[in-house]
């Protein structure tokens, strides 16, 4: 097949780097920001994909890194939305330096493991903690599309985990989204919770799993996004609670958060 021939002589389009301009940026925490990206050959996404964004500097030193999209797949732009680490290399570029009219180098979309299909079937259950948040986003936005919702009557309950209110990205659009009954949001702040907070405030941990997830017969698709200790400590907790590790995606941001 010509098709089989292409792929294995050429670089998939998607895969080639390209130069996107930043559109707009909107401050979501006062650590992580929003960048709106006007994509030249953008062939879509899927709810969940990511990008690879390379800085490259006069000298020709080059930084490369992986950002989710936030954006649904129907909303027809490219959004990131990036998490300042004080001691990072690209992140506080992006978070305090970018500006509408920039440029980055930018290829994608990649991943086709960790991505939501309006068409799955069984209810969604969303743990995040920190900038994990953002491919789950792209899934909460995905299943409110109007195009799509008919499609897409699953139950969705999402975790969030964050150091303290302000770190919750998105809290508008997630109250909402618990507002409409669209989605059932339950935070956990991992330090400092405000006066009269009668939420979560620690660490995701079993009991916790156990009264916010459906229970395993119930064979709830599961999205697990953070850093490396949370994903992995809610994965193997899940897993213990009956849970088919098939049926339970990860995607790892880094160290430990
Ligand atoms: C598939 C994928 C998708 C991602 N999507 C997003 C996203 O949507 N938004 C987002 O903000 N980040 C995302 N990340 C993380 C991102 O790629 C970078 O790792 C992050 O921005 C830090 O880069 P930096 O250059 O600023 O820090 P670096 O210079 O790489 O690291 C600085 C310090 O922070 C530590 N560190 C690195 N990464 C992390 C991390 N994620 N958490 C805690 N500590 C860390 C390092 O060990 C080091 O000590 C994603 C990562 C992957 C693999």
């Amino acid at each position: 097949m010509n098709e089989a021939i292409g792929e294995s002589v050429a670089t998939p389009p998607r895969l080639e780097w390209q130069v996107a301009s930043v559109v707009s940026v909107t401050q979501e925490t006062p650590r992580a920001r929003t960048l709106v990206l006007a994509v030249p050959r953008w062939a879509g996404h899927r709810a969940g994909q990511h990008v690879d964004l390379r800085l490259v500097a006069e000298d020709g030193y080059q930084a490369q890194r992986s950002y989710s999209i936030a954006s649904a797949p129907a909303d027809g732009m490219v959004a990131l939305t990036v998490e300042r680490l004080d001691d990072g290399e690209v992140s506080p570029y992006l978070c305090d330096v970018v500006q509408p009219g920039d440029g980055v180098e930018l290829r994608g979309p990649i991943g086709g493991y960790f991505v939501w299909e309006p068409a799955q079937r069984g209810p969604l259950f969303l743990v995040a903690g920190g900038s994990g948040i953002v491919p789950l986003m792209a899934m909460l936005r995905q299943r409110g599309r109007a195009d799509v919702a008919a499609r897409a009557q699953v139950p969705v309950r999402l975790l969030y985990s964050a150091r303290t209110l302000d770190d919750v990205i998105y809290r508008a659009e997630l109250e909402q989204l618990a507002d409409a009954s669209q989605a059932e949001v339950v935070l956990t702040l991992t330090r400092q919770a405000p006066p009269g907070w009668s939420g979560y405030h620690r660490r995701v941990d079993r009991t916790m799993l156990e009264a916010v997830s459906w229970p395993s017969s119930d064979e709830p698709n599961v999205y697990v996004c953070g850093p490396t200790s949370l994903v992995e400590s809610v994965a193997t907790l899940l897993v213990e609670l009956g849970h088919a590790a098939s049926r339970v995606r990860t995607e790892r941001f880094g160290p430990t958060g």
